[in-house]
């Protein structure tokens, strides 16, 4: 046999034995399994584990020690794999530093790749509308009823609307995210009126795509390359210097995507960009001394995609941004770093388990005795949002950029 054939036969034997090689950049997070020294500490502090228990979602320590390690065998848990919500506290916690959330993109790679029936319904379902829309929400049929319930929002809410800016060469590229893109758009309008309040020179992408974060944790990563492949050129076609965003998982995402392309481009949460590039004096002036709100007492939501997949340091800086706005009383839940349950993917095929993580944040909000509840992040005030409403508390909720903005002087 000779050495090309002997190639081809391994290969074709792989396939049959549904086994993918792993990829050079996947080697690392194989490596870090090994260190698993089968503590448990992660297991207690999983948010999933401690919601529906060990015999519906086997918790971080089986995916390290046992799944990691049988890869023709990924497929036999895939009723479990979904279920993790991809917060990161395990590998906050382990003393090993063993990456469990990125063991389970892999592993729900190598499903989608050779077992894509196993995969979720309701993935296929999200799947479909990214690859025919390159966006995880389905756009509006009607742009003019997108147009009526923006205006809506943002009457509620006191926000002005002001009119998109898109050009070439600005200093920072505003990219709101799908979910602000097509579903939050008070979000996304908010967070223009603080940019132009600051003379931000911005733009917006004159066609919004998604940064492929939802396709990389349900494991297409065909699609999740493409879009990243096409933001890239995006981005480098405007010729901007920063990008900011108003979403946590865009934020990490799009952070992973710059430094491993070496786009040279810093990336950051809108609260990150406000209290480094605006500053917490400016913030101040605008903010301080506002005599038109009532006094209010607030708490806070902590994405995990900023704290655990991006930098604890913005959840400070979002803590040092509403000590400065008048009449606004700060108080701290237990849970506030606690996972929503509204990351990866779950709740589009497991809501009943997205819910159940969420409940112990909603037991420790009201116990503040807050009246707002603010978030930077669209994904996790929705799902915070919703699970309030449910329990009857009459707790508000907002999205941080929207929170800011309503208290800004009109110009
Ligand atoms: S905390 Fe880390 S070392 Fe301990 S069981 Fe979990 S993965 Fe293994
Ligand atoms: S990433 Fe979060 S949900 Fe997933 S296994 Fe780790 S602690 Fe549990």
């Amino acid at each position: 046999m000779t050495e090309e054939e002997a190639f081809e036969f391994v290969k074709n034997t792989l396939k049959e034995e549904r086994i993918t090689p792993y990829h050079k950049n996947e080697i690392e997070i194989v490596h870090s399994v090994e260190g698993c020294i089968n503590c448990g500490l992660c297991i207690n502090h999983c948010p999933v584990v401690a919601a529906v228990g060990v015999d519906r979602f086997t918790g971080p320590r089986s995916i390290a020690v046992e799944l990691s390690r049988s890869p023709p065998e990924f497929w036999s848990t895939a009723d479990k794999i979904y279920l993790c919500t991809g917060c990161g506290t395990c590998r906050e916690v382990c003393p090993k530093n063993v990456n469990v959330p990125e063991v389970v993109n892999l592993v729900r790679a190598r499903i989608f790749e050779h077992r894509p029936d196993l995969v979720p319904k309701g993935l296929h379902m999200v799947r479909e509308i990214i690859v025919e829309h390159n966006l995880a929400f389905e756009p509006w049929e009607d742009p003019e009823e997108k147009v009526e319930s923006r205006d809506v929002r943002l009457e509620r809410l006191d926000i002005p609307y002001t009119e998109d800016i898109i050009k070439k060469n600005a200093e920072v590229l505003f990219y709101p995210g799908c979910q602000a893109e097509e579903r939050a758009q008070e979000v996304r309008e908010a967070a223009k009126v603080v940019l132009n309040y600051f003379d931000v020179d911005y733009t917006l992408l004159d066609d919004m795509s998604c940064c492929g974060l939802p396709s990389a944790l349900m494991g297409d990563d065909e699609t999740s390359q493409r879009l990243a492949g096409l933001l890239k050129e995006k981005v480098a076609g405007l010729g901007v210097k920063k990008v900011v965003t108003t979403c946590a998982g865009c934020t990490s995402n799009i952070s992973d995507i710059s430094l491993q392309d070496q786009w040279s481009i810093p990336v950051y949460h809108m609260v990150e960009y406000l209290a480094e590039e605006v500053g917490l004096d400016r913030l101040k002036q605008a903010l301080g001394s506002s005599k038109e709100f009532s006094e209010v007492t607030v708490t806070v939501h902590d994405p995990c995609h900023l704290i655990r997949h991006t930098s604890r340091r913005t959840m400070q800086d979002a803590i040092e941004i509403l000590k400065v706005i008048s009449g606004v009383k700060v108080a701290i839940s237990e849970a506030e770093d606690s996972c929503c349950g509204g990351g990866g993917l779950v709740a589009y095929h497991s809501k009943d388990v997205a819910d159940s993580v969420v409940q112990e944040n909603l037991i420790s909000i009201d116990k503040t005795g807050a009246e707002r509840l603010v978030a930077p992040c669209p994904l996790c005030t929705a799902q915070i949002e919703a699970n309030l409403f449910k329990s009857g508390s009459s707790v508000e909720v907002d999205d941080l950029m929207v929170f800011i903005a309503q208290r800004l002087p009109k110009k």
